[in-house]
């Protein structure tokens, strides 16, 4: 068995691992790089970082059209909710907190941020995701600053980090160096950059400086392409 992780552009990622589809912030409709169409995803499960709308996105009609459970933190959970996500499906969690899964255990992490919701109700606190599969263990970061916590979610080994690098809303291309010095992942993807032109980033660049400056290799993949693992 392996582990498929698929960039839909953005913070949207799918995994697929252990015959389930596992959907990463899907912001796909109205995300100018998305691949897919949220009508046309497969979702067994849907992780959400925060309630952003760029993070949000497709979310409420996903859920309710596959059914998947989604997992995210308390508050964004309770506005879900709210708009019609049936309860039994719906997993709020707060920093450190993880749940069982069947296709492997899912953590919510830190990450500095802030979270709201589209109509202006508090969207609680935004997390990144480290999912420990069969196969690999896997962080998402998700919208975050560097912060110097990163080094206890690495010290159980990471075979992938992904990490944004698009700066202005979230930590830049330099500061990702120094993320992936305290991850230490075995290698590295980018994301969140190069969807608008506020958060244009080279990833060619990066890719160089990540491999003159760690020990991990880069991963530049286009909306649409896999990691495998
Ligand atoms: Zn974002």
């Amino acid at each position: 068995m392996s582990t498929n992780i698929t960039w839909l552009g953005h913070n949207a990622w799918l995994v697929e691992t252990a015959g389930k589809s596992i959907l990463l912030d899907p912001f796909l409709n109205d995300s100018p790089t998305s691949p897919v169409k949220a009508e046309n995803v497969k979702a067994d499960v849907i992780l959400l970082s925060h309630g952003h709308g760029d993070h949000l996105g497709d979310t409420v009609a996903i859920a309710k059209r596959t059914d998947a459970t989604v997992i995210t933190n308390f508050e964004v959970g309770e506005w879900l909710k709210r708009q019609g996500v049936a309860a039994d499906k719906v997993i709020g969690m707060n920093p450190g907190g993880g749940c069982a899964q069947p296709f492997g255990h899912v953590k919510f992490t830190t990450a500095q941020h802030s979270s709201s919701m589209p109509d202006g109700s508090y969207g609680g606190v935004p997390g990144g995701f480290v999912l420990k599969l069969a196969e690999a263990r896997i962080y998402f970061a998700c919208d975050t600053a560097l912060f110097l916590d990163m080094k206890l979610i690495g010290s159980g080994g990471l075979d992938l980090a992904v990490l944004p690098i698009g700066d202005l809303f979230t930590m830049g291309p330099d500061d990702s160096i120094d993320a992936i010095k305290l991850l230490n992942p075995k290698r590295v993807a980018p994301c969140h950059y190069n969807t608008w032109p506020p958060i244009a980033q080279d990833a060619a660049e990066w890719a160089n400086n990540v491999r003159s400056h760690t020990a991990a290799e880069p991963v530049v993949l286009q909306p649409g392409e896999k990691i495998v693992l």
